[in-house]
């Protein structure tokens, strides 16, 4: 595969400035054949040979219900980690068995919730096991488990190993046991989610094994689903290499493989990729408004705080930004050691520190690169600043509008009027 993915005809019929110009700044657009693709890869993971697989796609990386629309038309199915999650799933035409609710010490309210739904629940400790026996007795439940090896880019998103709060371990495999006994509930699945972005799938086969082991203790199981964390390369500008999608397929096909030959049993296996599937598909336009000097640094000052994208503040994430804007005049430098910075009045407010970018001035524009994953879920009204519009360049390569701006209004919407208040106390 090539290793420099990104198409060049990215934003279709239009160009960041029109783009801009038109739906103001700051804007994520989306591109509708970049995401098709990776929904395909992810569907098709496996190399034809007749297993029953499904790819559920892990919404919390970008739950626009437009891009929902188009994951499902790709058969894709879906993980829901909130009440929200659920309601905006269907919102986007997912059916309640096309989702499956990864909770995560969740409320009796949230867990009935999925329940009366019939949407699928997985619990992840011996407590939440419990509450769903009383909540659900004689149910069908999934459970989680943490089988002591993680995966991440950062330690913020490794969700499995012996350091994370995600999943039940195997010493407490007794207990579970009894309480499953205890409620007569049936185990209709085991999953695991090791952590976020892996570029090399070793850690993840080896994942594989051990749940597929753990699998010879539930008799009732109708799928086993080995988690998301499929990575994409953010520093493509580096060289930085695609995950191999291909080996990855062939490694978890003869894995699976060898434990039908096995075992005989007829169960469907699950993969939960979120990043991948939306991830390149998303570019982050904003507006350079300042630039300044300061005690030997440059800063490009933009309107890209970390309300807006919060993946750099929150990881330390590096993403490729590409500048669109001026004429350079021959003679001008081009490029620049600089260091990008937000909007927000903090200064941990920075998007980049320190990198060699082709030199920007006032008024350019950045295009934050592969921002489709965790941008816009992650965006926040932090310093009363209205959450970005969102735009889809469709297959024909026309813009649309998939989520306006937020307005003003917005940010006083919830308040609740004297009037109000005073009703509800007496
Ligand atoms: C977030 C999450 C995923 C998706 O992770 P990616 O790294 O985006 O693929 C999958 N499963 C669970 C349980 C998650 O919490």
């Amino acid at each position: 595969m090539n290793n420099d993915s990104r198409p060049n005809n990215f934003y279709g019929v239009t160009t960041p400035q029109e783009l801009l110009a038109k739906y103001d700044s700051p804007l994520y657009v989306y591109n509708e054949s970049v995401l098709r693709t990776r929904c395909r890869e992810m569907a098709q993971l496996l190399p034809k040979s007749g297993f029953n697989f499904q790819a559920d796609y892990s919404c919390k990386a970008n739950s626009n219900v437009e891009l929902l629309k188009i994951i499902r038309e790709e058969g894709l199915t879906a993980d829901a980690m909130s009440p929200g999650e659920i309601f905006v799933l269907c919102a986007a035409g997912f059916q309640p068995s096309e989702i499956f609710y990864i909770g995560n010490n969740v409320s009796d309210t949230e867990m009935r919730y999925a329940i009366d739904h019939q949407v699928a629940v997985s619990v992840d400790s011996l407590s939440q096991l419990q509450q769903f026996g009383k909540i659900n007795p004689g149910g069908k439940v999934a459970l989680r488990f943490n089988p002591g090896i993680g995966v991440g880019h950062h330690q913020k998103v490794v969700t499995a190993g012996k350091n994370t709060k995600f999943g039940i371990t195997t010493d407490h495999l007794p207990e579970v046991k009894q309480c499953i006994e205890k409620y007569h509930l049936k185990v209709c699945g085991l999953n695991q989610h090791l952590g976020s972005l892996f570029l090399d799938d070793q850690v993840f086969l080896e994942g594989v094994q051990k749940l597929l082991t753990l699998a010879n203790d539930f008799e009732d199981l109708e799928f086993i689903d080995f988690g998301g964390g499929m990575g994409v390369p953010y520093q493509k500008s580096q060289g930085q290499l695609r995950l191999d999608l291909l080996k990855l397929g062939i490694h978890l096909a003869d894995i699976l493989s060898q434990w039908k030959a096995v075992h005989h049993r007829d169960i469907q296996f699950k993969i939960e990729p979120g990043r991948y599937v939306v991830a390149e598909c998303g570019v982050l336009l904003g507006r350079v408004h300042a630039k300044k000097e300061g005690y030997g640094k440059t800063y490009i000052g933009t309107d890209l705080g970390f309300n807006v994208f919060a993946r750099a503040v929150l990881y330390g994430a590096e993403h490729d930004i590409e500048v669109y804007g001026r004429q350079y005049s021959p003679n001008e430098k081009k490029t620049e050691i600089v260091t990008v910075v937000g909007n927000i009045c903090e200064s941990g407010d920075i998007l980049t520190d320190g990198r060699e970018l082709p030199a920007i001035g006032v008024g350019d524009i950045l295009g934050i690169m592969d921002a489709g994953a965790y941008g816009m879920s992650m965006a926040s009204n932090y310093n009363n600043r209205l959450r970005p519009a969102e735009v889809l360049i469709g297959m024909d390569g026309t813009p649309r509008l998939i989520r306006r701006r937020e307005s003003l209004e917005d940010l006083v919407r919830n308040f609740v009027p004297q009037e109000i208040q005073s009703a509800t106390v007496r």
